[in-house]
Protein backbone atom coordinates (compact mmCIF):
# COMPACT_ATOMS: atom_id res chain seq x y z
CA UNK A 1 0.00 0.00 0.00
CA UNK A 2 1.57 3.18 -0.94
CA UNK A 3 1.94 6.35 1.49
CA UNK A 4 -0.98 8.23 2.97
CA UNK A 5 -1.05 11.64 3.89
CA UNK A 6 -3.31 14.24 5.63
CA UNK A 7 -2.84 18.04 5.71
CA UNK A 8 -4.91 19.63 7.78
CA UNK A 9 -5.68 23.40 7.16
CA UNK A 10 -6.31 24.65 3.74
CA UNK A 11 -4.99 27.88 3.69
CA UNK A 12 -1.89 28.95 1.54
CA UNK A 13 0.09 26.17 3.46
CA UNK A 14 -1.90 23.19 3.55
CA UNK A 15 -3.24 23.64 -0.31
CA UNK A 16 0.57 24.38 -1.59
CA UNK A 17 1.58 21.09 0.45
CA UNK A 18 -0.90 19.14 -1.21
CA UNK A 19 -0.70 20.48 -4.85
CA UNK A 20 2.78 19.36 -4.76
CA UNK A 21 2.08 15.90 -2.67
CA UNK A 22 -1.25 15.24 -5.00
CA UNK A 23 0.81 15.96 -8.41
CA UNK A 24 3.36 13.01 -7.19
CA UNK A 25 0.61 10.64 -7.16
CA UNK A 26 0.19 10.68 -3.24
CA UNK A 27 -2.82 9.94 -1.71
CA UNK A 28 -3.92 12.62 -0.06
CA UNK A 29 -6.70 14.33 2.03
CA UNK A 30 -6.72 18.05 2.69
CA UNK A 31 -8.73 18.88 5.25
CA UNK A 32 -10.57 22.14 5.85
CA UNK A 33 -13.49 23.57 8.51
CA UNK A 34 -14.31 26.44 6.63
CA UNK A 35 -14.42 26.47 2.60
CA UNK A 36 -15.51 29.92 2.51
CA UNK A 37 -12.86 30.88 5.38
CA UNK A 38 -11.80 34.74 5.26
CA UNK A 39 -8.80 34.66 7.49
CA UNK A 40 -7.87 37.22 8.78
CA UNK A 41 -5.40 39.49 6.94
CA UNK A 42 -4.23 42.50 5.00
CA UNK A 43 -3.66 40.13 1.78
CA UNK A 44 -0.24 41.36 0.63
CA UNK A 45 1.77 39.25 -1.30
CA UNK A 46 5.33 39.68 -2.99
CA UNK A 47 5.44 39.58 -6.63
CA UNK A 48 7.50 36.16 -6.69
CA UNK A 49 4.14 34.77 -4.84
CA UNK A 50 2.06 35.15 -8.18
CA UNK A 51 5.09 33.93 -10.67
CA UNK A 52 6.40 30.84 -8.29
CA UNK A 53 2.89 29.71 -7.57
CA UNK A 54 1.45 30.77 -10.78
CA UNK A 55 -1.52 33.33 -9.34
CA UNK A 56 -3.85 34.08 -11.99
CA UNK A 57 -4.03 38.18 -12.16
CA UNK A 58 -8.20 38.14 -11.49
CA UNK A 59 -7.00 36.59 -7.98
CA UNK A 60 -5.47 39.77 -6.92
CA UNK A 61 -7.89 42.92 -6.53
CA UNK A 62 -5.16 45.17 -6.98
CA UNK A 63 -1.21 45.99 -8.05
CA UNK A 64 -0.49 48.43 -5.49
CA UNK A 65 2.73 50.19 -6.71
CA UNK A 66 2.72 53.12 -4.43
CA UNK A 67 3.56 52.94 -0.77
CA UNK A 68 3.80 55.62 2.14
CA UNK A 69 5.34 55.42 5.30
CA UNK A 70 4.46 57.59 7.55
CA UNK A 71 6.25 59.03 10.61
CA UNK A 72 5.20 59.62 13.84
CA UNK A 73 5.10 63.07 13.52
CA UNK A 74 3.36 62.56 10.26
CA UNK A 75 6.11 62.62 7.91
CA UNK A 76 5.32 61.03 4.50
CA UNK A 77 7.62 58.89 2.62
CA UNK A 78 6.94 57.89 -0.63
CA UNK A 79 8.51 54.35 -1.67
CA UNK A 80 7.90 52.52 -4.74
CA UNK A 81 10.04 55.23 -6.98
CA UNK A 82 12.46 52.13 -8.44
CA UNK A 83 9.59 50.17 -9.08
CA UNK A 84 9.77 49.29 -12.57
CA UNK A 85 6.75 49.07 -14.96
CA UNK A 86 5.33 45.44 -14.13
CA UNK A 87 6.70 45.64 -10.53
CA UNK A 88 3.95 45.66 -8.25
CA UNK A 89 3.07 44.36 -4.39
CA UNK A 90 -0.53 41.91 -4.73
CA UNK A 91 -3.57 42.86 -2.76
CA UNK A 92 -6.01 39.72 -2.11
CA UNK A 93 -9.02 38.40 -0.61
CA UNK A 94 -8.31 35.86 1.50
CA UNK A 95 -11.42 34.04 0.67
CA UNK A 96 -10.66 34.53 -2.66
CA UNK A 97 -6.94 33.27 -2.48
CA UNK A 98 -7.16 30.55 -0.99
CA UNK A 99 -9.95 29.34 -2.38
CA UNK A 100 -8.36 28.95 -5.79
CA UNK A 101 -5.63 27.11 -4.08
CA UNK A 102 -7.24 24.94 -2.34
CA UNK A 103 -9.57 24.12 -5.28
CA UNK A 104 -6.56 23.81 -7.44
CA UNK A 105 -4.87 21.30 -5.10
CA UNK A 106 -8.05 19.27 -5.85
CA UNK A 107 -8.34 19.55 -9.37
CA UNK A 108 -4.63 17.77 -9.01
CA UNK A 109 -5.73 15.03 -7.44
CA UNK A 110 -5.85 15.95 -3.38
CA UNK A 111 -9.09 14.12 -1.90
CA UNK A 112 -10.45 17.34 -0.46
CA UNK A 113 -12.48 16.85 3.21
CA UNK A 114 -14.79 19.52 4.30
CA UNK A 115 -14.23 18.80 7.82
CA UNK A 116 -12.77 20.04 11.35
CA UNK A 117 -10.17 17.96 13.06
CA UNK A 118 -10.47 18.02 16.50
CA UNK A 119 -8.33 14.46 17.50
CA UNK A 120 -5.29 12.60 16.33
CA UNK A 121 -4.38 9.49 17.80
CA UNK A 122 -0.39 8.64 18.14
CA UNK A 123 0.69 5.00 17.66
CA UNK A 124 3.45 4.13 20.21
CA UNK A 125 5.53 2.82 17.49
CA UNK A 126 7.02 4.24 13.55
CA UNK A 127 4.79 2.17 11.86
CA UNK A 128 1.32 1.81 12.93
CA UNK A 129 -1.05 4.92 11.06
CA UNK A 130 -2.09 7.81 12.87
CA UNK A 131 -6.13 8.29 13.42
CA UNK A 132 -7.46 11.98 12.75
CA UNK A 133 -10.98 12.42 14.16
CA UNK A 134 -12.97 15.05 12.65
CA UNK A 135 -16.61 16.46 11.84
CA UNK A 136 -17.65 15.59 8.10
CA UNK A 137 -19.57 19.13 7.44
CA UNK A 138 -20.32 18.08 3.56
CA UNK A 139 -24.02 17.44 4.58
CA UNK A 140 -24.07 21.37 5.37
CA UNK A 141 -24.15 20.91 9.80
CA UNK A 142 -21.79 22.69 11.61
CA UNK A 143 -21.76 19.98 14.31
CA UNK A 144 -20.86 17.73 11.12
CA UNK A 145 -20.72 13.56 11.53
CA UNK A 146 -18.07 12.37 13.28
CA UNK A 147 -15.85 10.17 11.32
CA UNK A 148 -12.33 8.88 11.23
CA UNK A 149 -9.59 8.46 8.99
CA UNK A 150 -6.08 6.48 8.98
CA UNK A 151 -2.74 8.05 7.17
CA UNK A 152 0.56 7.41 7.61
CA UNK A 153 2.23 10.70 7.72
CA UNK A 154 0.35 14.24 9.38
CA UNK A 155 1.03 17.75 7.66
CA UNK A 156 -0.64 20.21 10.38
CA UNK A 157 -1.28 23.07 8.33
CA UNK A 158 -3.98 24.46 10.98
CA UNK A 159 -2.63 27.70 11.24
CA UNK A 160 -1.81 29.96 15.14
CA UNK A 161 -4.03 28.08 16.77
CA UNK A 162 -3.10 24.65 15.45
CA UNK A 163 -4.53 21.32 16.79
CA UNK A 164 -2.19 19.25 15.15
CA UNK A 165 0.67 21.36 17.48
CA UNK A 166 -1.05 20.66 20.63
CA UNK A 167 -1.43 17.02 19.51
CA UNK A 168 2.00 16.85 18.96
CA UNK A 169 3.03 18.79 22.23
CA UNK A 170 5.40 20.94 19.70
CA UNK A 171 5.26 23.78 22.28
CA UNK A 172 4.03 27.69 22.21
CA UNK A 173 5.33 30.63 21.06
CA UNK A 174 5.20 34.10 21.49
CA UNK A 175 2.76 35.95 19.61
CA UNK A 176 1.83 39.28 18.33
CA UNK A 177 -2.12 39.92 17.86
CA UNK A 178 -3.52 41.60 15.10
CA UNK A 179 -6.57 43.39 14.57
CA UNK A 180 -7.88 45.05 11.49
CA UNK A 181 -11.38 46.66 10.52
CA UNK A 182 -12.42 46.96 6.99
CA UNK A 183 -13.79 49.99 5.71
CA UNK A 184 -16.06 50.84 2.69
CA UNK A 185 -14.82 53.99 1.68
CA UNK A 186 -16.60 57.23 -0.45
CA UNK A 187 -15.74 56.85 -4.40
CA UNK A 188 -13.41 60.02 -4.53
CA UNK A 189 -11.59 58.80 -0.94
CA UNK A 190 -11.39 55.17 -2.30
CA UNK A 191 -9.28 56.79 -5.15
CA UNK A 192 -6.40 58.11 -3.33
CA UNK A 193 -6.10 54.20 -2.29
CA UNK A 194 -6.23 52.90 -5.81
CA UNK A 195 -2.41 51.82 -6.26
CA UNK A 196 -1.57 53.10 -2.88
CA UNK A 197 -0.81 51.38 0.39
CA UNK A 198 0.46 53.06 3.93
CA UNK A 199 2.38 52.37 7.07
CA UNK A 200 2.09 54.39 10.17
CA UNK A 201 4.65 53.96 12.60
CA UNK A 202 4.92 55.38 16.40
CA UNK A 203 3.98 54.88 19.78
CA UNK A 204 0.25 55.62 19.19
CA UNK A 205 -0.32 53.27 16.56
CA UNK A 206 1.73 50.14 17.71
CA UNK A 207 4.68 49.95 20.59
CA UNK A 208 6.52 47.66 18.43
CA UNK A 209 5.21 47.09 14.72
CA UNK A 210 3.60 48.97 12.55
CA UNK A 211 -0.53 49.86 11.30
CA UNK A 212 -1.64 49.88 7.78
CA UNK A 213 -4.18 50.52 5.29
CA UNK A 214 -4.39 48.28 2.39
CA UNK A 215 -6.83 48.57 -0.62
CA UNK A 216 -8.78 46.07 -1.23
CA UNK A 217 -11.15 45.50 -4.02
CA UNK A 218 -13.87 47.42 -2.83
CA UNK A 219 -12.78 49.00 0.60
CA UNK A 220 -9.49 49.46 2.36
CA UNK A 221 -8.32 47.34 5.16
CA UNK A 222 -7.20 49.40 8.66
CA UNK A 223 -5.03 47.71 10.78
CA UNK A 224 -2.74 47.27 13.50
CA UNK A 225 -0.60 44.72 15.73
CA UNK A 226 1.32 44.20 18.74
CA UNK A 227 3.11 41.81 20.71
CA UNK A 228 1.66 43.65 23.87
CA UNK A 229 -1.67 40.94 23.58
CA UNK A 230 -4.23 42.83 25.73
CA UNK A 231 -7.84 44.20 24.75
CA UNK A 232 -7.98 47.80 25.89
CA UNK A 233 -3.96 48.17 24.74
CA UNK A 234 -5.17 46.86 20.68
CA UNK A 235 -8.56 48.69 20.79
CA UNK A 236 -6.60 52.10 21.92
CA UNK A 237 -3.85 51.34 18.84
CA UNK A 238 -6.48 50.85 16.55
CA UNK A 239 -8.36 54.60 17.89
CA UNK A 240 -4.29 55.32 17.00
CA UNK A 241 -4.30 54.57 13.60
CA UNK A 242 -7.91 55.82 12.41
CA UNK A 243 -7.49 58.90 13.91
CA UNK A 244 -4.22 59.43 12.29
CA UNK A 245 -5.83 58.84 8.83
CA UNK A 246 -9.24 60.04 9.45
CA UNK A 247 -9.16 62.66 6.96
CA UNK A 248 -8.59 60.03 4.48
CA UNK A 249 -11.12 57.60 5.71
CA UNK A 250 -13.72 60.22 6.47
CA UNK A 251 -17.61 59.01 5.51
CA UNK A 252 -16.59 55.49 5.42
CA UNK A 253 -18.32 52.49 6.80
CA UNK A 254 -16.94 49.44 8.83
CA UNK A 255 -18.09 46.27 7.15
CA UNK A 256 -15.78 44.04 8.91
CA UNK A 257 -14.25 43.85 12.22
CA UNK A 258 -11.28 40.76 12.64
CA UNK A 259 -8.65 39.73 14.64
CA UNK A 260 -5.86 37.37 14.91
CA UNK A 261 -2.84 35.85 16.32
CA UNK A 262 0.10 36.54 14.32
CA UNK A 263 3.20 34.10 15.66
CA UNK A 264 6.57 35.62 16.69
CA UNK A 265 8.95 32.72 16.22
CA UNK A 266 9.23 28.70 15.17
CA UNK A 267 7.81 26.66 17.67
CA UNK A 268 10.08 24.57 19.54
CA UNK A 269 9.23 21.24 18.27
CA UNK A 270 7.66 21.40 14.76
CA UNK A 271 8.37 17.47 13.86
CA UNK A 272 7.56 14.87 15.91
CA UNK A 273 7.10 10.87 14.44
CA UNK A 274 5.57 11.16 11.48
CA UNK A 275 3.78 14.47 12.10
CA UNK A 276 5.11 18.28 10.67
CA UNK A 277 3.97 21.50 11.29
CA UNK A 278 4.03 24.24 8.11
CA UNK A 279 2.81 27.67 7.92
CA UNK A 280 1.58 29.92 11.09
CA UNK A 281 0.76 26.04 12.75
CA UNK A 282 4.67 26.11 12.51
CA UNK A 283 5.45 29.88 12.84
CA UNK A 284 6.97 31.50 9.35
CA UNK A 285 5.81 35.19 9.58
CA UNK A 286 8.83 37.06 9.38
CA UNK A 287 9.30 40.11 11.75
CA UNK A 288 9.48 43.70 10.84
CA UNK A 289 7.18 43.15 7.81
CA UNK A 290 4.52 40.76 9.86
CA UNK A 291 4.66 38.91 6.32
CA UNK A 292 3.16 35.57 6.48
CA UNK A 293 1.57 34.15 3.35
CA UNK A 294 4.30 34.01 0.98
CA UNK A 295 6.45 32.24 3.81
CA UNK A 296 3.39 29.89 4.54
CA UNK A 297 3.12 28.63 1.03
CA UNK A 298 6.60 28.01 0.28
CA UNK A 299 6.82 26.28 3.45
CA UNK A 300 4.27 23.99 2.54
CA UNK A 301 6.03 23.35 -0.66
CA UNK A 302 9.47 22.31 0.84
CA UNK A 303 7.85 20.21 3.18
CA UNK A 304 5.92 18.24 1.01
CA UNK A 305 9.00 17.91 -1.93
CA UNK A 306 10.97 16.53 1.21
CA UNK A 307 8.25 14.01 1.40
CA UNK A 308 7.86 13.23 -2.02
CA UNK A 309 11.78 13.02 -2.65
CA UNK A 310 11.88 10.84 0.89
CA UNK A 311 8.96 8.31 0.02
CA UNK A 312 10.24 8.16 -3.73
CA UNK A 313 6.67 9.49 -4.77
CA UNK A 314 4.62 7.44 -2.11
CA UNK A 315 6.59 4.49 -2.44
CA UNK A 316 7.51 4.08 1.49
CA UNK A 317 6.83 6.21 4.32
CA UNK A 318 9.28 8.69 5.48
CA UNK A 319 10.60 8.86 8.96
CA UNK A 320 10.95 11.42 11.52
CA UNK A 321 14.87 12.16 10.42
CA UNK A 322 13.73 12.22 7.32
CA UNK A 323 10.98 15.18 7.80
CA UNK A 324 13.58 16.93 9.18
CA UNK A 325 15.63 17.39 6.16
CA UNK A 326 13.10 19.95 5.69
CA UNK A 327 13.50 22.35 8.93
CA UNK A 328 17.18 21.87 7.74
CA UNK A 329 16.66 23.12 4.54
CA UNK A 330 14.03 25.78 5.45
CA UNK A 331 16.56 27.65 7.65
CA UNK A 332 19.22 26.87 5.29
CA UNK A 333 17.17 28.95 2.55
CA UNK A 334 15.26 31.26 4.68
CA UNK A 335 17.56 32.14 7.73
CA UNK A 336 19.00 35.44 7.25
CA UNK A 337 16.27 37.01 5.98
CA UNK A 338 14.32 36.27 9.37
CA UNK A 339 17.58 37.26 11.41
CA UNK A 340 17.89 40.29 9.36
CA UNK A 341 14.42 41.05 10.04
CA UNK A 342 14.34 40.64 13.45
CA UNK A 343 17.70 42.57 14.00
CA UNK A 344 15.53 45.62 11.90
CA UNK A 345 12.27 45.36 14.03
CA UNK A 346 14.68 45.29 16.96
CA UNK A 347 16.66 48.84 16.20
CA UNK A 348 14.04 50.60 14.50
CA UNK A 349 11.03 49.79 16.09
CA UNK A 350 12.31 50.62 19.24
CA UNK A 351 11.06 54.42 20.06
CA UNK A 352 9.26 57.34 18.20
CA UNK A 353 12.68 58.68 17.70
CA UNK A 354 14.13 55.46 16.12
CA UNK A 355 10.49 55.40 13.77
CA UNK A 356 11.40 59.07 12.67
CA UNK A 357 15.12 57.75 11.71
CA UNK A 358 13.35 54.32 9.81
CA UNK A 359 11.29 56.99 8.20
CA UNK A 360 13.95 59.02 6.81
CA UNK A 361 16.23 56.34 5.81
CA UNK A 362 13.07 55.06 3.34
CA UNK A 363 13.36 58.14 1.31
CA UNK A 364 16.79 57.15 0.02
CA UNK A 365 16.93 55.75 -3.33
CA UNK A 366 19.44 53.10 -2.76
CA UNK A 367 17.63 51.63 0.51
CA UNK A 368 14.05 51.19 -1.31
CA UNK A 369 15.81 49.57 -4.14
CA UNK A 370 17.20 46.56 -1.83
CA UNK A 371 13.73 46.63 0.81
CA UNK A 372 11.67 46.28 -2.43
CA UNK A 373 14.11 44.01 -4.27
CA UNK A 374 13.95 42.10 -0.88
CA UNK A 375 10.66 41.87 -0.01
CA UNK A 376 9.49 41.32 -4.24
CA UNK A 377 11.55 38.38 -4.86
CA UNK A 378 12.60 37.01 -1.64
CA UNK A 379 16.45 37.37 -2.35
CA UNK A 380 18.63 39.38 -0.54
CA UNK A 381 20.04 41.20 -3.65
CA UNK A 382 23.86 41.79 -3.13
CA UNK A 383 24.24 45.44 -3.60
CA UNK A 384 27.85 46.32 -4.94
CA UNK A 385 29.65 47.11 -1.73
CA UNK A 386 29.82 50.50 -2.55
CA UNK A 387 26.35 50.92 -2.56
CA UNK A 388 26.31 48.65 0.75
CA UNK A 389 28.35 50.84 2.29
CA UNK A 390 26.83 54.42 1.51
CA UNK A 391 23.34 52.37 3.02
CA UNK A 392 24.97 51.41 6.12
CA UNK A 393 26.67 55.23 6.71
CA UNK A 394 22.87 56.91 5.61
CA UNK A 395 21.83 53.91 8.25
CA UNK A 396 24.07 55.00 11.19
CA UNK A 397 23.53 59.22 10.00
CA UNK A 398 19.60 58.66 9.96
CA UNK A 399 19.66 57.20 13.79
CA UNK A 400 22.26 59.61 15.00
CA UNK A 401 20.22 62.44 13.19
CA UNK A 402 16.92 61.22 15.35
CA UNK A 403 19.33 60.52 18.38
CA UNK A 404 18.31 57.45 18.38
CA UNK A 405 20.80 55.49 19.39
CA UNK A 406 20.30 57.39 23.25
CA UNK A 407 20.28 54.57 25.83
C1 LIG B 1 -4.63 40.99 10.66
C2 LIG B 1 -3.55 40.26 9.91
C3 LIG B 1 -2.98 40.83 8.78
C4 LIG B 1 -2.01 40.12 8.05
N1 LIG B 1 -1.57 40.68 6.88
C5 LIG B 1 -0.71 39.98 6.10
C6 LIG B 1 -0.33 40.49 4.81
O1 LIG B 1 -0.79 41.54 4.36
N2 LIG B 1 0.53 39.75 4.08
C7 LIG B 1 1.05 38.56 4.52
O2 LIG B 1 1.85 37.94 3.80
N3 LIG B 1 0.68 38.03 5.71
C8 LIG B 1 -0.20 38.71 6.51
N4 LIG B 1 -0.61 38.16 7.71
C9 LIG B 1 -0.14 36.79 8.08
C10 LIG B 1 -0.91 35.71 7.29
O3 LIG B 1 -2.29 35.94 7.41
C11 LIG B 1 -0.58 34.30 7.80
O4 LIG B 1 0.80 34.16 7.98
C12 LIG B 1 -1.08 33.20 6.83
O5 LIG B 1 -2.48 33.18 6.77
C13 LIG B 1 -0.60 31.80 7.26
O6 LIG B 1 -1.12 30.82 6.40
P1 LIG B 1 -1.38 29.30 6.88
O7 LIG B 1 -1.84 28.56 5.68
O8 LIG B 1 -0.20 28.84 7.62
O9 LIG B 1 -2.53 29.41 7.97
P2 LIG B 1 -4.02 30.00 7.86
O10 LIG B 1 -4.10 30.98 6.78
O11 LIG B 1 -4.41 30.40 9.24
O12 LIG B 1 -4.88 28.73 7.41
C14 LIG B 1 -5.22 27.70 8.28
C15 LIG B 1 -6.42 26.98 7.69
O13 LIG B 1 -6.70 25.82 8.48
C16 LIG B 1 -8.08 25.72 8.73
N5 LIG B 1 -8.20 24.98 10.00
C17 LIG B 1 -7.79 25.39 11.23
N6 LIG B 1 -8.02 24.44 12.15
C18 LIG B 1 -8.57 23.39 11.49
C19 LIG B 1 -9.03 22.11 11.91
N7 LIG B 1 -8.93 21.72 13.18
N8 LIG B 1 -9.57 21.29 10.97
C20 LIG B 1 -9.66 21.67 9.67
N9 LIG B 1 -9.26 22.88 9.22
C21 LIG B 1 -8.70 23.73 10.13
C22 LIG B 1 -8.55 27.17 8.80
O14 LIG B 1 -9.94 27.28 8.54
C23 LIG B 1 -7.69 27.82 7.71
O15 LIG B 1 -8.30 27.76 6.45
C24 LIG B 1 -1.56 38.84 8.48
C25 LIG B 1 -2.09 38.28 9.64
C26 LIG B 1 -3.09 38.97 10.36
C27 LIG B 1 -3.67 38.32 11.57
Amino acid sequence: MGLRVAVVGSGPAGSSAAEILAKAGIETYLFERKLDNAKPCGGAIPLCMVDEFDIPLEIIDRQVRKMKMISPSNIEVNIGQTLKDDEYIGMCRREVLDGYLRDRAAKLGANLINGTVYQLDIPNNDKDPYTLHYADHSNGSVQGDKKTLKVDLVIGADGANSRIAKAIDAGDYNYAIAFQERIRLPQDKMQYYEELAEMYVGDDVSPDFYAWVFPKYDHVAVGTGTMKVNKAIIKDLQAGIRNRAARKLEGGEIIKVEAHPIPEHPRPRPIRGRVVLVGDALGTVTKSSGEGIYFAAKSGRMCAETIVEASNSGQKVPTEGDLKAFLKNWNKTYGATYLVLDILQRVFYRSDATREAFVEMCADIDVQKLTFDSYLYKTVVPANPLKQMKITAKTIGSLLRGNALAP
